[in-house]
């Protein structure tokens, strides 16, 4: 089977044309053909013949295949794709002013097995590779040029779909490489946000390996017992130690961490929690997402009423922390925050 196109960096293709002897304008024609101009046809623009037949004969150019497109009323656009050992993920773009931000799924399932994730209850089935990390955004990005044209606008990409980007890092690395590349899509640094569950290992390479680039911690609770409860991996990776690795962390005067907060009724909404919350990121570059909970079928967690998000927000206010609540996009089509399943999409 020949190895995928959209699995190598602008680097591997450099250090591919120079191995073989191919002119060496080629990796800039390709990069700026397949991700710049995102054109569908095999290359022909200014690329000489002999570096044209080298990639056909050796390297794949298809892209993981739309399966099924769920367009919400709100624009919202939910992905199911499907992929060459037909595994299936998710991919989700979420409209603003006409333009999107693309949330990319990172492995079929996941290993995390958070209690309110609906993801969670898949497993993880295996990492996806890098060109079906970079063929979600192609392919979302292609769908947009023919349906929605003039709106083939994706400007920022969150690693929030169905996995945990950090357990799958290599790839997910690669992927970023890619879509920062100045010769092709060129997307910079802080249009990128990686979010986690707390992975200590991918946190340790983060952010000598890909600088710049946001990161989103999923905390969801202050309190030890409780964040056990949702997030089984905080049993080996505590939120304590969580917290301190992220410190290491050296961020640019402008730059901050994104805390994401899934608010469930009578479990984590209640004055103490937001008061436990704020003192913890007191002090830090911190961002808080507050995320009211998305039902899906057969959960077990309830969203809390638009009061008590708000009076949860307003203490968090006290503390001087920026704080957020994330309207909930698509979830008729069930393609909010952790409604991606793609075992179970059409229920
Ligand atoms: N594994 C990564 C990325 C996937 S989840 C992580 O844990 O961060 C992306 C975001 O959706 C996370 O903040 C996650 O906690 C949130 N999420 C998951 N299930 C949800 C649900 N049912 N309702 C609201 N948000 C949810």
């Amino acid at each position: 089977m020949k190895a995928s196109f959209y699995d190598l960096n602008y680097s591997d293709l450099e250090q591919l044309t120079a191995q073989n002897n191919l002119n060496h304008s080629a990796a800039t024609v390709l990069f700026n053909w397949h991700y710049k101009k995102k054109q569908q046809a095999q290359c022909v623009d200014n690329l000489a013949k002999s570096s044209l037949a080298f990639f056909q004969e050796h390297y794949d150019f298809s892209l993981p295949e739309i399966d099924t497109v769920h367009e919400s009323t709100d624009r919202t656009v939910k992905f199911l794709f499907k992929l060459k050992d037909h595994h299936k993920v998710e991919t989700v773009l979420i409209p603003f002013h006409n333009k999107y931000s693309i949330c990319l799924s990172s492995q079929v399932g996941c290993a995390m097995n958070c209690s309110f994730c609906f993801t969670g209850t898949q497993g993880l089935k295996r990492n996806l590779t890098t060109s079906e990390i970079v063929g979600q955004f192609l392919q979302a990005w292609r769908w947009l040029a023919t349906h929605r044209p003039g709106e083939e606008r994706i400007l920022n990409i969150v690693f929030m779909g169905q996995g945990e980007p950090l357990h799958n890092f290599d790839a997910v690395k690669k992927a970023c490489e890619i879509f920062l590349s100045q010769h092709g899509t060129s997307i910079a640094a802080q249009k990128i946000t990686i979010s986690t569950a707390g992975y200590i290992p991918g946190l340790k390479r983060w952010s000598q390996e890909i600088p710049g680039v946001n990161l989103a911690l999923s905390l969801h609770s202050p309190v030890e017992a409780k964040r056990n409860e949702l997030i089984p991996i905080n049993k080996k990776y505590p939120l304590e130690e969580v917290l301190a690795t992220i410190d290491q962390i050296p961020l640019s005067k402008k730059q901050f961490i994104t805390y994401e907060y899934i608010l469930i009724k009578d479990f984590n909404d209640k004055p103490e929690d937001a008061k436990k919350l704020g003192a913890l990121l007191t002090g830090k570059s911190a961002y808080i997402n507050l995320i009211p909970f998305n039902a899906f079928p057969g959960s077990q967690y309830q969203r809390p009423d638009l009061d008590t998000i708000e009076q949860f927000k307003a203490i968090l206010d006290t503390f001087k922390i920026p704080t957020l609540i994330r309207t909930t996009k698509g979830d008729d089509v069930l393609a909010a925050c952790g409604q991606l399943n793609s075992k179970k999409h059409n229920l």
